[in-house]
């Protein structure tokens, strides 16, 4: 049977297996994770580039400030010098484009944060606020002409400017009118105006700029956000999902498998693939214990030559009857003279004559009754529920084995059968054992082939003496 077992192949398992799914989870999560990560930061990248749109946007205004600020800032010296003579304005004027430059600086700095379009129109108002220098260094020279100050006192830009001839020949106060009126007048303010407007075109240009980054960038965002929900969604969804599996495909079937082994019943095929396996080989094996089982449970109770019970199962039976207070009869029988049919037709044919014993007893007895072999050629028979008026039944039936025996139509030689019986009210007792192989010793002593029923009351010597 074991043999059977190790040669059988494991019965085909079909199921999901742990091991993949394992995989195929761990694959998931990790792309889902992967996703959520290069979602969530580009979420940050286009919120840093929305905010830094506003940012820029300011920095382009105060650098374009700076532009206009300057501008303004020289037109004030310049025409403060032009009104006070003081010298210091003018000084301030050259520190401004020389060493301050704001106007430059402030264009320097914009080069990496504006648009070329809007680059544009601040480098012309710088252009322009450069040509309205040339017209402020003119009216200082004029005025320094005109109030007879060195124009190198100023600075060598004032030297080097080379007045028109037809104002040479002006009078200081000509002079100084036209130096006035070239910092002061209708074509220094258009010039002006020019520069203005050209700084008022590069802002509204960085803010239709500014305000287009924000509008993509908000968009990206958008898009960022409903993306990390998907799949912020996506992974809630993994999760219950995972819980799931592992709750039908791995505890449910622990639990049911725990409660079959401890019922010690077979174990429902359920689960996942690894477990469906589990349990099949399990229910293989248990199978096979408990075939094994019946078969070791048979073989210790049952004598191998004749199939039916054998001394230690009579002996265990004859215990249980003990305590049990219901009528019952023994019946103990011997082959006659059996050495001599094993020693005239071989042991072979002994041996058949007592399996067709055997199988005599359990044609002629009931199936409730135990019938035993309980020595080479000793047989003996408890019958239960049996009243004392049935003795004649019981010797009835001895009498049919015997003719049965004595009249052989399987090529065994004719044999008999010395049959003693008792009678009990109330169970199974030592005495009774005793009873009934006295009663068998009297049929042996008495000629064999026959049965006697053992009387109550009458002590064993004296129904030898009797029978004698
Ligand atoms: P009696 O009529 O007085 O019973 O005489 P008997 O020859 O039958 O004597 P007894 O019952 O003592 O003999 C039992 C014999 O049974 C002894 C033994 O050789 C034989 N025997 C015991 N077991 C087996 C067995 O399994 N097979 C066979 N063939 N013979 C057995
Ligand atoms: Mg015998």
């Amino acid at each position: 049977m074991l043999d059977n077992y190790t040669n059988k192949k494991a019965s085909p398992v079909r199921g999901v297996k742990v091991r993949t799914l394992n995989v195929v989870m761990i694959l998931v999560s990790f792309i889902l994770y992967v996703l959520l990560l290069l979602v969530t930061f580009g979420t940050a990248k286009n919120y840093d580039s929305t905010v830094n749109a506003t940012g820029q946007y300011v920095h382009c205004r105060e650098n374009a400030s700076q532009v206009s600020d300057a501008s303004d800032y020289l037109t004030e010296q310049v025409r403060l010098f032009t009104v006070t003579l003081d010298s210091t304005h003018a000084k301030n004027y050259f520190e401004e484009i020389q060493v301050t430059r704001r106007r430059e600086n402030a264009l320097n700095e914009l080069n990496d944060l504006a648009t070329p379009q809007a680059l544009s129109y601040l480098e012309s108002a710088l252009e322009f606020s450069n040509q309205l220098m040339e017209r402020e260094l003119y009216a200082m020279r004029l005025t320094a002409e005109a109030n007879h100050i060195p124009p190198i006192s100023l600075d060598k830009q004032v030297e080097d400017v080379q007045l028109h001839k037809e104002h040479l020949d002006l009078s200081p106060q000509e002079k100084d009118a036209l130096a006035k009126e070239m910092v002061f007048g209708s074509e220094y303010q258009s010039q002006k105006k020019l520069i203005a407007s050209n700084v008022n075109s590069f802002l509204t240009d960085v803010l239709r700029s500014t305000l287009d980054d924000q509008e993509s960038g908000i968009a990206a965002l958008n898009i960022s956000i409903f993306l990390e929900r998907v799949l912020f969604s996506v992974l809630f969804l993994q999760n219950i999902l995972v819980f799931g599996v592992i709750s039908f495909l791995i505890v449910k079937p622990l639990q049911v498998y725990v409660n079959c082994i401890k019922e010690e019943k077979r174990m429902e095929i359920t689960g996942a693939y690894e477990f469906k396996y589990l349990a099949l080989t399990y229910n293989d094996i248990y199978e096979l214990n408990a075939a094994n089982e019946v078969m070791l449970r048979h073989q210790a109770e049952h004598d191998p030559l004749t199939g039916i019970m054998n001394r230690g199962a009579f002996d265990h039976v004859r215990q249980l009857l003990k305590i049990k207070s219901k009528p019952v009869a023994l019946l103990m029988m011997d082959i006659d003279h059996f050495k001599e049919i094993n020693d005239s037709y071989g042991h072979e044919t002994g041996d058949r004559l007592l399996k067709r014993v055997a199988r005599l007893l359990e044609e002629g007895f009931r199936s409730t009754d135990f019938i035993a072999r309980v020595g080479g050629d000793e047989f003996a028979v408890i019958l239960t529920d049996m009243e004392n008026n049935q003795k004649t039944a019981m010797e009835q039936k001895v009498q049919a084995i015997n003719s049965l025996l004595l009249h052989p139509k399987d090529n065994l030689p004719p044999a008999s059968v010395s049959a003693g019986a008792a009678f009990s009210e109330h169970g199974f007792s030592d005495e009774l054992y005793r009873e009934a192989d006295a009663a068998l010793y009297q049929v042996k002593k008495n000629g064999r082939c026959g049965c006697r029923v053992f009387q109550p009351g009458t002590p064993l010597a004296e129904q030898e003496e009797a029978q004698n």
